[in-house]
This record gives C-alpha cells, structure tokens and sequence, in this order.
C-alpha cells in the first residue's frame, strides 16, 4: 500500500509514519515543518519506502497513493492561535487539497478530527451524535470551527462524489515527540517538573481531560482507516477522565519532583470537562485504550529526560 500522511513530522503523524513503514507500507511524509521536525522522523529517512516533501497543504499537491492520512495543522493552542488565518486556512484549504487528491485517485482518505468540535461539551461524556458547544467567534474558534468545517467538507465529498472518507475524533493524546515548546498541559507539566520549575496550573485547576497515550491512538486511527463498518465520526481516546490538579500532581509524583504549583489565569473558552463515548470505537473498530495514565506518563517522563540531557 502507498500512504501520504499529510503531518507526518509532527507528534502523531511521526509515530503513525513508523508504525506504517512497521506494516510494509510506502510512506509519503508532507509536512511544511511548522510544529514538525527532522528529528521526528529522523529513523525514518533512510529507509527506502519512506519519502518527505516539505511542502504546505495549502498549496495544491500531486502525488500516487491508495490511502490519504490528513493530520496536517497545528495542536497545541498556543501554536494555532499563533496564526489564527492560517490554522483555518490548513483545516479548509488543506482538506480541500486532500479530498481533490482523494477524488482523483479514488484512495481512501482519513481526517484526523478532534474533540474540540464538541467545544465546551454541556452533553458528558461526548457521543458523537453530540454537536457540540463551540464559540465561533473565541480564541478557539480557528481551531475548532476549522475542524467543524473540514468534517462538513470530508461528508460533502462522499455525498457529492463518493470519495471514500473515514473520519475520527481524537482526544488529547500525549507521548514522546510533544514539542517541548507546545505549550499543551502533559508535556508543560513534565518539562517543568524535570526543570524544577513551578507547575502552571491555568485556573483552579478543577477542569478535566481525559488522556490517551500515543501508541493506543495510533492504533485506533490506523483500525479505523482500515475497516468498512463505518465511516465515522468515531471518538478515538483513553475514558480515563482527570482533573488538570489531579495530572499536576501525578507528574510531580512520577518525576519525583520538587516543583510547586501556581496558579495562572485561565484561557477563554477553555473547556470545563472533556471524556470521550467510546462505544462506536469498540464496537466498530474493536479498539479500546490499553495503556493507562501512570504507565504512558512513565514513558513520556522518560522522553523528556533524555531530550532535557
Ligand atoms: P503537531 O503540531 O505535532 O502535528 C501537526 C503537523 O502538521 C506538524 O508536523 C506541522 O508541521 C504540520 N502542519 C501544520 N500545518 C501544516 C500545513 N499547512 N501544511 C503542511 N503541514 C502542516 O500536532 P499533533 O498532536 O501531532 O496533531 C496531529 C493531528 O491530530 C492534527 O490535525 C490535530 O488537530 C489532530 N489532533 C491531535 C490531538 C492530540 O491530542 N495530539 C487531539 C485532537 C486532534
Ligand atoms: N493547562 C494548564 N497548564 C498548562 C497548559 C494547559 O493548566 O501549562 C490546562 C488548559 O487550560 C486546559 C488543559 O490544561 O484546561 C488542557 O490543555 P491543552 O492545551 O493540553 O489541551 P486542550 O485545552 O486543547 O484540551
């Protein structure tokens, strides 16, 4: 099988890139190295069935594969509220691209969506039948609205001209490669718990994530594109549902820190709870998370360690 992964040097996409090139696949990585690296697929470059394109999705591309990834775009909020035009413009523009390319080749394309559709869910925990509480107009919205549209765009394609989509709705998921500057809650905690740093709680800290290691996604994305039950939207995430004090206080403990927590304001539009309805994903895709918090935040602690050396 020839796979593009559009972000493929970046967090999820690098490890979705190896595991791939595990399977026997051809990985074409496109990436415009905004968040990505090198150094995310630095094992993979040398290896003959794995091929990188520095390009921007925003841009028209061609390319011969049987199976289109689309995680192209930004995460962490700090890094898509940089850019807010251009964090709407990849989700948009860069599904567009995608979805003409799919179309073209007839190859099965997945979107990598996101829970933030669900914005600040009043429904918990989220079934994807829940449409969710965005504010079109907040900090957030470029991110999450972007994301709305490209799940409306991935429907309009298979409707209007039978492209083959799959579409799954990730939850925070976290592991080795975060960037260490990406500002999101699981690699800030260990950073600074590894710096001795004080911990930055933003507001009290009674808000909820729900986390999932990067192993157990991966394999749930790649279930999902590979199955025919289904053509989503499907929650892919961990149910295991913490507080952002509770996260604080498991990284202090694990890393054996001695760093102190503060308190900093909190974002706007900072969702109050977030836990994933994962019955689709075990009844279609027979997946369900197996890695759990103490045993991912272990691996990803020492990640961190060795980068921090
Ligand atoms: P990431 O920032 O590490 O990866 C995104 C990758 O896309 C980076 O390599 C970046 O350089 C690349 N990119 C950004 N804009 C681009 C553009 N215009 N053209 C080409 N490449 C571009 O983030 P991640 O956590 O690996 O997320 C990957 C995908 O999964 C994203 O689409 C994200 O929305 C989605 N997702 C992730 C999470 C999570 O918790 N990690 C949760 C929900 C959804
Ligand atoms: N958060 C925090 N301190 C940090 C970074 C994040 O308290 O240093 C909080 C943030 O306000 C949010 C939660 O942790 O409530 C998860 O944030 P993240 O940016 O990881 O993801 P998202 O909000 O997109 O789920």
């Amino acid at each position: 099988m020839r796979v593009l992964v559009t972000g493929g040097a970046g967090f999820l996409g690098s490890h979705l890139c190896e595991r791939l090139i595990e399977l026997g696949d051809e990985v074409l990585c496109i990436d415009n190295l905004f968040t990505g690296t090198r150094s995310n697929i630095e094992g993979l470059l040398k290896n003959p069935r794995f091929e990188f394109i520095r390009h921007d999705i925003i841009d028209p591309f061609k390319a011969e594969v049987d199976q289109i990834y689309n995680l192209a775009c930004p995460a962490s909020p700090v890094h898509y509220q940089h850019n807010a035009i251009k964090t709407i413009k990849t989700s948009v523009i860069g599904s567009i691209n995608c979805l003409g390319l799919a179309k073209r080749l007839n190859a099965r394309i997945l979107q990598a969506s996101t829970s933030e559709v669900y914005g600040n869910p009043e429904v918990h925990p989220q079934p994807e039948t829940y449409h969710g509480n965005v504010n079109p107009i907040g900090i957030r919205a470029c991110y999450d609205e972007g994301k709305r549209c490209a799940e409306t765009l991935f429907f309009d394609y298979h409707r209007q001209n039978k492209v083959d989509i799959r579409v799954i709705r990730i939850f925070n998921t976290y592991g080795p490669r975060m960037a260490i500057n990406d500002g999101r809650v699981v690699s800030n905690f260990i950073v600074q718990a590894l710096r001795g740093d004080d911990i930055t709680i933003y507001g009290e800290g009674t808000q909820t994530r729900s986390f999932c290691f990067v192993d157990d996604l991966i394999e749930g994305m790649i279930r999902m594109m590979n199955q025919d039950q289904t053509l989503g939207p499907v929650n892919v995430g961990n149910p295991s549902e913490f507080t952002v004090l509770q996260l604080a206080e498991e990284v202090i403990r694990l890393s054996q820190s001695k760093s102190k927590i503060i308190h900093k304001p909190l974002p706007s539009d900072d969702p109050l709870q977030r836990r994933p309805d994962i019955s689709l994903a075990k009844k279609h895709l027979k997946w369900e998370p197996k890695i759990q918090l103490e045993e991912g935040l272990k691996k990803t602690i020492a990640y961190f360690k060795m980068l921090l050396k």
